[in-house]
């Protein structure tokens, strides 16, 4: 089936002619801030599903509340069905490549990536995830190497970028071996390099607890590295994304010259995966509430809000009713209506995903467009004040 579906997409991928506007030009307006958000395996059901569940059939999720509602098609540069790698890749470098390579074309070669050309123009920069920071879709914002796996060495190339806000999970990639930091378990570098201490030389302030990153004060922050979790930020997350997103909004806006952020909500894309519905309801409304704070923040400041999937995971129906073994639920909606999440697949597929914006230069973002324009319109929205 999947070949099917794989076979159709590529031939449509090669064959049709698309109208690209992918000349790099100048945008008239420059924003200030640019703060793009990913729910990584998010589509457009898993939208559908969790506004029924907060808002109920008439409401509306803060991500649905952004002026300019677009489409992103989001196969990697063979055609294929993409991975978190390639999708991300596309996202920050504009160009696309193979599954599970980072920040190269499927040459191999590096690829200048938006962070890369934010730092260049004075911004500052930062990542959230609620993943290991070395996890595919924030690896791709900073980083370049062949393959995704390569997760110690995509520790110690950002810990290079002189990125001023770093948090996620994943502990243990910053870590040698033998070694213990605030979680369980020991660290995996066989460099016997300690990420954490030479950061902290660097001038990084390093936290790793909800109260420590709570007690930072962000007026006299210039650089952080926050590590909640020796692999993924576990469940119930915590710092949650929302407050992630806040303390590095608030660090970032320190810089009169504006900054680049990519928050990133990783665990849609596992929660869906496994088929876990209310793993899934939960990081989707999680993620949401980070968007509706930065959404408040952008209301207030010169800045363009992207809210974007890389990818969708998990194809699923919602239903009044229980229909098979791979339904999950019922889930309530405010008013007690009941649904069922019906699984059809726990694999990422082709479908286009949706993408929200407000804000200078989010009326680019009309219509559909390749996961390339992401890059595209960032980049020429850094352009213009330099
Ligand atoms: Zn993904």
């Amino acid at each position: 089936m999947i070949r099917v579906i794989n076979l159709i997409f590529t031939v449509t991928f090669i064959f049709v002619p698309q109208i690209f506007t992918n000349a790099l030009l100048y945008a008239e307006n420059t924003p200030k801030n640019i703060i793009l958000m990913i729910g990584d395996g998010m589509g457009s059901s898993h939208i559908k599903a969790a506004k029924l569940k907060k808002r109920g059939e008439n409401g509306l999720l803060s991500m649905q509340k952004l002026d300019i509602h677009g489409y992103i098609r989001t196969l990697s540069a063979n055609g294929e069905i993409t991975d978190s790698a390639a999708a991300a890749t596309a996202m920050a470098t504009g160009t696309k490549t193979n599954n599970e390579i980072i920040g190269k074309d499927p040459d191999y070669n590096n690829l200048k990536n938006i962070l890369e050309y934010a730092e260049k123009y004075g911004k500052s920069t930062g990542i959230v995830t609620t993943v290991q920071l070395t996890h595919a879709t924030p690896a791709a914002f900073a980083t370049h190497v062949r393959n995704r796996y390569q997760m110690e060495k995509i520790a110690l190339q950002m810990m290079h970028k002189n990125i001023e806000v770093l948090f996620g999970g994943g502990e243990n990639y910053f870590l040698p071996e033998n070694q213990k930091g605030c979680f369980t378990g020991e660290g995996k570098r066989d460099d016997g390099n300690n990420l954490i201490n030479k950061a902290v030389k660097n001038g990084y302030i390093y936290v790793c607890t909800k109260q420590e990153l709570k007690n930072l004060d962000t007026s006299i922050t210039n650089r952080v590295l926050g590590l909640f979790g020796a692999e993924e930020i576990k469940r119930p997350i915590k710092p949650n994304l929302a407050l992630l997103t806040k303390k590095a909004v608030k660090i970032l806006s320190n810089d009169p010259d504006g900054f680049f952020l990519m928050v990133e909500a990783g665990q849609i894309d596992w929660a869906s995966h496994e088929n876990n519905a209310a793993n899934m309801l939960n990081s989707m409304l999680q993620f949401d509430k980070a968007v509706k704070t930065a959404y408040q923040f952008s209301q207030s400041s010169e800045t363009l809000l992207i809210v974007i999937s890389d990818h969708q995971t998990g194809k699923f129906e919602i239903t009044p009713d229980k229909r098979s073994l791979f339904a999950d639920g019922p889930f309530y909606m405010p008013d007690g209506t009941k649904f069922f999440i019906q699984w059809n697949s726990d694999e990422h597929t082709a479908d286009k995903v949706k993408i929200f914006a407000s804000g200078t230069n989010s009326e680019m973002f009309k219509g559909t467009h390749e996961n390339t324009y992401i890059f595209d319109v960032i980049y020429r929205s850094l352009k213009t004040k330099n």
